[in-house]
């Protein structure tokens, strides 16, 4: 049988909060466990949540960011359950009027074109704490330093059809909550995670098939993978007559496949109701205006910009703009240049995606440690824009200033690196060069004009590379030609 799969995603997404959502404990990782708890935290009779104001605004610039409507008046419920590491007995999230919802978030696809993909909504809600399950001895350890951290969580429409689009919009909205700081987006810590509920119905029908949630998904590869051997069990299952169980199902990426988790609740197992303790939160015109002040231009914006107006093709206008710390790392090179058109956004393109990442990748560090700044870039290629180095200089310079650095300024001084645009004295080397190549001038005038290179060459090496090129050049053409 022919199956149409259908996916809908609910990520979760740490905002990037100091402190937890309703008290004061530090949200850092890594903590010794149960370091970073409070009475609120660990759920102590008789304790009041406080809501942290800076969680609501992060979530709410999510909620713009996504093109949804925000709920200017939003509450709190309890989504009552128990486990071992949610010592209240109840998750404080949002149901009936959650923070955000009806937006959407384009993905690209691969043969270019773009895909819409619904927002439902988007609540605000607190993290659980962490079980440590002890591999020596038959028990499992509670750590409460994540209990109480603020999440969001993302619900898609069951919109998707593959793997690959839903691994899209993950690595899509991943890229959006970090170019909006409100999430760090790193997905070994746990920051951004995901649930896949994935679902096949026979091609042409139009009721939904049962669906399985994958849980807790946490790398792109993972929900890819999860999400393939999801439709491909579920395919045979079908195909023999048999009927999908709705389901909870965790994904053992070591082995590549998933075991049944739970047999899946509805919503009305966990008995919501509004939270009596946390009145309901109100954004009023001035707070909302501060929200949307706050977002800065998004990713898609960006790159459609450095498309038309900076003349970037497509390709180089997605990787500058995959995170915004690269994004403003090429804005300011760019800056600093006294030309801004197409010309010097090609060339602070090609030593960004070039030399820079370059250094990114093969030492597997952050732009954020990479020895030469966006300043420093800027200073080196403001010399090159004002022909003071050659751009084969800069290559030497840059990788003087990563070693030592040195602004490029002070490098070229001290190693007076700058190049010879002085016409007279190059013109004597010319003149000498030429004297010294009889034979060659004379082919060269016979019509063997790719000799040229030859003379270039010759002119740069007496110059120890510092003649300008373009000055060489023309005398050489010059005194050939006369
Ligand atoms: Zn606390």
């Amino acid at each position: 049988m022919d199956y149409e799969v259908v996916i809908g995603l609910e990520i979760h997404a740490q905002l990037k909060t100091n402190t937890k959502i309703f008290c004061g404990c530090s949200t850092a990782f890594g903590a010794e466990p149960n370091s970073q708890t409070c009475p609120v935290c660990t759920g102590m009779p008789g304790v009041l949540p406080v809501l942290n104001r800076t969680a609501v605004a992060y979530a709410a610039r999510a909620g713009v960011a996504t093109d949804c409507t925000l709920n200017r008046t939003n509450r709190f419920a309890r989504k009552n359950y128990f486990y071992p590491d949610l010592p209240l007995g109840y998750q404080i999230t949002q149901m009936a009027l959650p923070i955000a919802e009806h937006g959407h978030l384009d993905i690209e696809l691969s043969d270019g074109s773009t895909k819409r993909i619904g927002i439902t909504r988007i609540h605000m809600e607190n993290d659980a704490g962490k079980l440590n399950h002890d591999p020596m001895r038959p028990v499992s350890l509670v750590n409460l330093n994540r209990a109480g951290i603020p999440l969001i969580e993302i619900v898609t429409e069951p919109d998707m059809r593959s793997a690959q689009e839903a691994g899209a919009l993950v690595r899509k909205m991943h890229q959006l909550v970090r170019h909006i700081g409100v999430c760090d987006g790193n997905m070994e810590e746990g920051s951004l995670r995901c649930d896949a509920n994935v679902s096949l119905r026979p091609k042409g029908q139009e009721a939904f098939g049962t669906r399985t949630e994958m849980k807790n998904l946490n790398s792109f590869r993972n929900i890819e993978r999860a999400i393939r051997y999801e439709v491909v069990r579920q395919a045979d299952i079908l195909d023999n007559g048999g009927t999908i169980i709705q389901e909870s199902r965790l994904w053992n990426a070591d082995k590549e496949i998933s075991t049944s988790m739970r047999t899946k609740e509805d919503a009305h197992d966990y008995r919501y109701f509004p939270d009596p303790d946390l009145l309901p939160v109100v954004i009023d015109d001035a707070w909302f205006d501060e929200i949307v002040q706050s977002i800065p231009e998004l990713p898609d914006a960006m790159k459609t910009r450095y498309m038309a107006s900076l003349g970037l093709s497509q390709a180089d206008a997605e990787v500058l703009t995959a995170t915004i710390e690269l994004a403003t790392y090429f804005e300011i090179c760019l800056a600093a240049l006294t030309g801004k058109g197409p010309k010097q956004a090609k060339l602070v393109a090609n030593w960004v995606m070039g030399s820079v990442l370059a250094l990114v990748h093969t030492e597997g560090m952050a732009l954020a440690d990479v020895p030469v700044t966006a300043e420093m870039l800027a200073g080196l290629l403001a010399l090159v824009e004002a022909d003071v180095i050659s751009g084969t200089m800069a290559k030497t310079v840059f990788e003087e200033m990563a070693k030592s650095g040195k602004a490029a300024q002070v490098i070229v001084a001290e190693k007076g690196l700058a190049q010879v645009s002085d016409t007279s004295e190059i013109e004597g080397i010319v003149d000498q060069i030429l004297a010294d190549n009889p034979n060659e001038v004379d082919a060269f005038r016979g019509g063997k004009t790719k000799l040229m290179g030859f003379f270039v060459g010759r002119v740069m090496k007496a110059t120890k590379g510092k003649g300008n090129p373009k000055v060489v050049n023309q005398l050489l053409n010059e005194k050939l030609k006369g």
